[in-house]
């Protein structure tokens, strides 16, 4: 995704069946290669992975940008 992928978005290299379509390939961003897997990052089935990536955009989400101040005058 050429601006980086927004949270709670499917990428859209995520083909139907929940596979990486750039997987193996030198597309494949190099965020997404330095990525090892571990259990606790998958749970038990899809709705606990899923939770677990819903967190980490939630902990990892930039701050709001604060309003421009209006001009004095
Ligand atoms: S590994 Fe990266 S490119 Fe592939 S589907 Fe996941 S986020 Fe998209």
């Amino acid at each position: 995704m050429p601006h980086g992928k927004p949270a709670g978005i499917p990428c859209i290299q995520l083909t139907p069946d929940y596979r990486c379509a750039l997987f193996g390939r030198p597309e494949r961003p190099a965020v997404c290669l330095s990525l090892r897997p571990h259990a606790s990052m998958c749970g038990s089935d899809r709705l606990e992975a899923l939770a677990w990536i819903e967190s980490l955009e939630q902990h990892t989400r930039p701050a709001a940008k604060e309003p421009a101040p209006a001009a004095a005058g």
